[in-house]
């Protein structure tokens, strides 16, 4: 039997953190489960998904529908889709199968990159290498969860652009459905070829280029570790976007959306090379309490220049250097500069 190869490349940054990241698991669990009540798809439909954070490896090899199991996502800094792309090739040349005179390869390919972000890494070589390369191998959809993506990068890999621009859980699970149905159709037309999946309805096409950034603009991710578990956590802010006629002097202000547990192995997944791009307190509304001990605040500085949790008394050894640390809790926070994660 021939396969059908689809890829899921996942955008698993710490953007992601806080809903979306969830959404998506559950959104490949439903696609999954209705694909397997369809027996076209069941027989010739095979999952592999790629995650991309700093870093990209891939998290499920091509496996058929009945052995696939859904897979933790991990979470990690930075948005590497050069990275993602590299990985993308190294599958699609080594581990699909090939026409032979004896033997019909697979079909080709359908790749769903699903990211809210702009691209960390400098993707222009991969983007050349894809358009010249690969392009024509695979049928290839991009998705945007709002629209932060860098619209324009998006561009460059397809035709097909999608950008989900509300939040609400009805157009997500819209969405999963409608790939549910793509996937299922391409799987029973698949020797035609069709023109795929160009009915939906908020497919837009761009082409003017953008820099590329080395940090998501529309939030800002800190990390800090908890001073009680040692155990990382992360802190979301997204921009407050209703500002008027900001002037020059004024600083965009970010409103806290959260403070996420996450484990150790976020570390690995993030890229080492760290932003020097700072974000001062007085631009952050909102203090978290800590998600792993409930301190009342996960946002302390130790002078290493790490943020950590801290209690009433202000004692407390600092998690990321082991310094013994005295805050004086009587006195009212001053602003400080925070380096920014990349998002
Ligand atoms: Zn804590
Ligand atoms: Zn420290």
């Amino acid at each position: 039997m021939r396969r059908l190869p689809v890829f899921f490349l996942l955008d698993c940054s710490e953007s992601m953190i806080g809903g979306n990241l969830d959404k998506l698991k559950k959104g490949l669990q439903d696609i999954v489960m209705d694909l397997r009540k369809d027996p076209h798809a069941l027989e010739t439909v095979y999952i592999s998904i790629i995650a991309f954070a700093g870093k990209a490896k891939t998290i499920v090899p091509l496996i058929d529908l009945i052995s696939f199991y859904p897979p933790m996502l991990p979470i990690g800094g930075g948005t590497s889709l050069g990275a993602a792309l590299r990985e993308l090739r190294y599958q699609i040349d080594n581990k699909l199968h090939k026409t032979t005179p004896d033997c019909k390869g697979d079909w080709k390919p359908i790749v769903y990159l699903i990211t809210d972000g702009h691209p960390t890494d400098r993707v222009g070589e991969e983007l050349r290498i894809w358009r010249e390369k690969y392009a024509q191998k695979v049928n290839f959809i991009a998705v945007s969860l709002g629209n932060s993506s860098d619209i324009s990068v998006l561009h460059q890999l397809t035709e097909t652009v999608i950008i989900l621009n509300d939040n609400h859980q009805e157009s997500f699970t819209h969405f999963i459905k409608w790939i549910t149905a793509s996937v299922s159709s391409h799987s029973q037309n698949i020797n035609k070829d069709i023109a795929l999946l160009n009915d939906y309805n908020n497919v837009l096409n761009l082409s003017d280029a953008k820099n590329y950034k080395p940090y998501d603009e529309n939030c800002v991710v800190l990390v800090g570790k908890c001073s009680n578990t040692i155990r990382p956590y992360l802190i979301k802010y997204n921009l407050v976007d209703n500002v008027i006629n900001l002037s020059k002097d004024q600083q965009q202000k970010y409103q806290l959306t959260g403070c996420y547990p996450v484990d150790n192995e976020y570390f690995d997944w993030s890229d080492e090379i760290k932003t020097s791009i700072l974000v001062n307190t007085n631009q952050l509304i909102g203090t978290p309490t800590c998600p792993h001990c409930s301190n009342p605040s996960a946002f302390a500085m130790c002078s290493c220049g790490n943020l950590l949790c801290i209690d009433h008394t202000g004692l407390v050894t600092c998690p990321w250097c082991n310094q013994y640390l005295e805050f004086n809790m009587d006195m009212p926070n001053e602003d400080f500069d925070v380096i920014r994660g990349k998002g």
